[in-house]
């Protein structure tokens, strides 16, 4: 039941989210939502007149129109369709039962039913500026910090020569730390930029042709020195040279890496294996660590998803990397994709192609 429940709300959320889309896409989705559900409607009601009492119909229209319109759209879809469905069902619908009604009766109704309309695009509306001002404002805090945090690691940076110059051990300790958080916060910062970026479409790629297996490699043993306990496993080559942005598929493969150590327990390895096809190659990234259960395995890549185990855990994050890899992947027509059977641990595929 509680598993339900957390499903429903996971789908919730989606229903709710709102992405910025052209004028013209959102007039012309309000418009032909309108005028199929009109068409439905009129050609119910004369093949089946006494299906449905005629105001109850104009309100099930005009509250399905403008729900749809005002939803993908906003205000202004949804009042033009208030407008438009306020006067085709005066003039159809509800003239259906004129002796019984009068005409001044119908105009009321249709006053009330356009009252209800505006209410429902204002509440659309200020549910969509609400959450773009969050955006926003998530982005400018973000930047805001990066400067001074940038200020903060040069002076780190200083500080680190010149107790490795004295030999004051502790204090280079203690200052080597401050860095790794540091660095930490850094990354945190970066992720919810990226995600910004991404949401308005901002994020810039850079591509080259470099050699896959190199950066693998090059990832791997970095990650070997900050996690000098963990035992990280390569097998395999591709022997291929990519055509992509090598920051950002970098940032992918760290992030699959950081994860599989982040989620399993120190004792146990990481395999990375690699293998070249015909047209890319594939990248699979193994732990034993605490898996992931199958219902939640699409949605760890959509952004701010942190599967529950992890939320009843102490892992620290924020549950942007996957969705951003998953963009960088998507936008290089790759795949990403996890395997995993409950607690004996997760494998990451990453399938790239050549891209030339
Ligand atoms: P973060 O790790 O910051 O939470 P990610 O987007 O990288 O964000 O991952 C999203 C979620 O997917 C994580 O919170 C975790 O629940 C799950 N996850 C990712 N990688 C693994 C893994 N190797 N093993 C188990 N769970 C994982």
């Amino acid at each position: 039941m509680e598993e339900l429940w957390f499903r429903f709300k996971f789908h919730l959320v989606k229903l709710a989210y709102f992405r910025k889309r052209t004028r013209f896409k959102r007039y012309s989705f309000s418009i032909v939502v309108f005028l199929l559900v009109f068409s439905l409607f009129y050609l119910t009601l004369n093949i089946y007149p006494n299906l449905i009492h005629v105001q109850a119909l104009s309100l099930f229209m005009l509250i399905l129109v403008v729900t749809a319109s005002s939803w993908y759209g906003g205000l202004g879809p949804g009042v033009l369709v208030t407008v438009l469905t306020g006067i085709i069902s005066y003039l159809t619908f509800l003239r259906v039962d004129l002796p019984l009604h009068s005409g001044f009766e119908d105009f009321i109704l249709t006053f009330i039913y356009m009252i209800l309309g505006f209410f429902v695009s204002l509440i659309s509306e200020a549910r969509y500026e609400a959450e773009f001002q969050k955006d926003q404002f998530v982005a400018l805090a973000a930047h805001e910090i990066k400067n001074p945090l940038a200020v903060i690691k040069g002076y780190i940076g200083l500080l680190q020569k010149k107790l490795k110059k004295s030999g004051k051990n502790k204090s280079f300790g203690y200052i080597r730390e401050i860095d790794v958080q540091a660095e930490r916060l850094l990354e945190l910062i970066n992720d919810l930029l990226d995600v910004s970026r991404i949401e308005i479409g901002r994020f810039l790629y850079k591509d080259e042709l470099f050699d896959f297996d190199s950066l693998i490699r090059k990832i791997v043993s970095n990650q070997q020195i900050i996690n000098s306990k963990r035992e990280i496993i390569v097998s395999g080559k591709t022997r291929k040279i990519i055509k992509a942005d090598g920051y950002r598929l970098g940032q992918v493969i760290t992030n699959l890496l950081t994860n599989a150590i982040k989620y399993s327990p120190e004792q146990s390895p990481i395999k990375v294996r690699l293998k070249g096809k015909r047209e890319g190659v594939i990248l699979a990234v193994k732990d034993y660590g605490i898996g992931i259960p199958r219902p939640e395995q699409k949605a760890i890549f959509k952004h701010f998803y942190r599967s529950r185990r992890t939320q009843q855990g102490r892992v620290e994050g924020l549950g942007l990397g996957l969705f951003i890899s998953s963009q960088i992947i998507k936008h290089y027509n790759g795949k990403l994709h996890v395997k995993s059977n409950g607690g004996k641990g997760s494998t990451f595929y990453l399938e790239m192609p050549k891209n030339y």
